[in-house]
């Protein structure tokens, strides 16, 4: 089964490519702006994960899925990556799938030439990954 926070990072990156989460009806639709907050996911993006993983969670669907935000939080959806594009995509080990990526719409991606969709920046990683580089730069 997928966890919340693997759902959550789904979610991050599609929202980096312009998908937005939209309810059943249509009626509403959600894009969190900015999607992070230094290395962490910002306050619009809380606040929509709490919304559409709430007790209404069989009503979100990011763009272009057949899953809803309940359905991954199953155990019925685990999530994996495309063949094609490497983002995540949902697949289910009981429900027959043919496992069609969201970036099937987007004429645009993949695109190499584009820094890839990112996680939160883990701390610890991206200071070492500074240190280093500080360390390396030659004294003047
Ligand atoms: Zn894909």
């Amino acid at each position: 089964m997928a966890s919340p926070s693997q759902v959550k990072t789904y979610l991050a990156q599609w929202f980096q490519l312009g998908k937005r989460v939209s309810s059943e009806d249509g009626q509403n639709h959600y894009l969190p702006s900015p999607i992070f907050a230094g290395e962490a996911y910002s306050p619009d993006f809380e606040w929509i994960w709490s919304l559409i993983s709430s007790n209404h969670a069989d009503r979100f669907y990011l763009d272009g899925t057949d899953q809803s935000m309940a359905d991954l939080l199953s155990t019925n959806w685990k999530i994996d990556s495309c063949a094609r594009c490497q983002m995540p995509v949902p697949t289910s080990p009981v429900h027959w799938t043919c496992a069609i990526c969201p970036c099937s719409d987007l004429t645009t991606w993949p695109n190499e030439s584009l820094p890839k969709p990112r996680s939160p920046i883990q701390t610890q990683t991206h200071l070492r990954a500074i240190c280093s580089r500080l360390k390396s730069t030659p004294a003047k």
